[in-house]
């Protein structure tokens, strides 16, 4: 009862908001994840709570999403669940993170498992995943949008992620030199380019005018070792 009265008080006094950072704690605990945000506005939905972590061992550089849709425990559990389900077109995990002082019911549960969603429970001092999520396949395009909303890209070259820039406002590139190869790698800097070929090919307009909007992004590792700087002295030595 008293728990009861706790979990309702969490509930009316927090917004579904001040949660979020909670459940990003969780995601770097939990699934050991490297970038975490929350409230990330996409085009078609906003994320609540998002993080990334590597899952190619040594041998790759491979990366697996999360996202998590959090609730107050108040909603039709089913217009949820399906809410959650919708973030598998970005993320490869999805789950449910709801405020309550009870278990999931077995309705529930069997629910989240015909969906494809993992369950958390948020609790007064802890979150516990009482369901783990199925990986899914979300769609490329937008699941490499949400990395650049995240304030990464992924390398050309390796396919690692890394940082190319900020994410507070978008196509923010700081790290990233557009100057050419040479300049980047004697900044030490990763690199920017624009494919014009792909670009043409997908846009007419920028065709016409010459644009594009297909970027790629270059890592400094790479950049680093495959276009390394050069000292300056010069050699006749073959
Ligand atoms: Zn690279």
């Amino acid at each position: 009862m008293v728990l009861g009265a706790t979990l309702e008080n969490m509930a009316r006094r927090h917004s579904e908001s001040a949660l979020y950072p909670r459940l990003a704690k969780w995601l770097k605990s939990s699934y050991g994840c490297f970038a975490t945000r929350i409230n990330i506005g996409l085009v078609h939905s906003r994320v609540d709570v998002l993080g990334v972590r590597d899952v190619g061992g040594d041998l790759s550089g491979e990366v697996e999403t999360i996202a998590i849709e959090v609730k107050r425990g108040r909603q039709p559990f089913a217009t949820t669940s399906g809410q959650t389900r919708g973030y598998a077109v970005y993320a490869d995990r999805v789950y449910l993170a709801d405020v309550r002082d009870k278990d999931f019911t077995r309705n529930e549960m069997d629910i989240a498992s015909a969906l494809g969603i993992g369950l958390i429970q948020i609790a007064p001092r802890v979150c516990r995943e009482v369901l783990s999520s199925p990986p899914h396949r979300p769609i490329p395009r937008l699941q490499l949008r949400v990395f650049e909303k995240m304030g990464y890209g992924r390398c050309c070259i390796c396919q690692t992620l890394f940082p190319v820039g900020g994410c507070e406002r978008d196509y923010d590139f700081r790290n990233l030199s557009r100057a050419g190869i040479v300049k980047a790698a004697k900044n030490k800097k990763g690199f920017l380019f624009w494919n014009m070929t792909v670009g043409q090919r997908k846009r007419q307009d920028d065709a016409e005018n010459g644009s594009s909007h297909e970027r790629r992004f270059v890592c400094s590792d790479c950049v680093a070792n495959l276009f390394p700087p050069t000292t300056g002295r010069t050699s006749t030595k073959k």
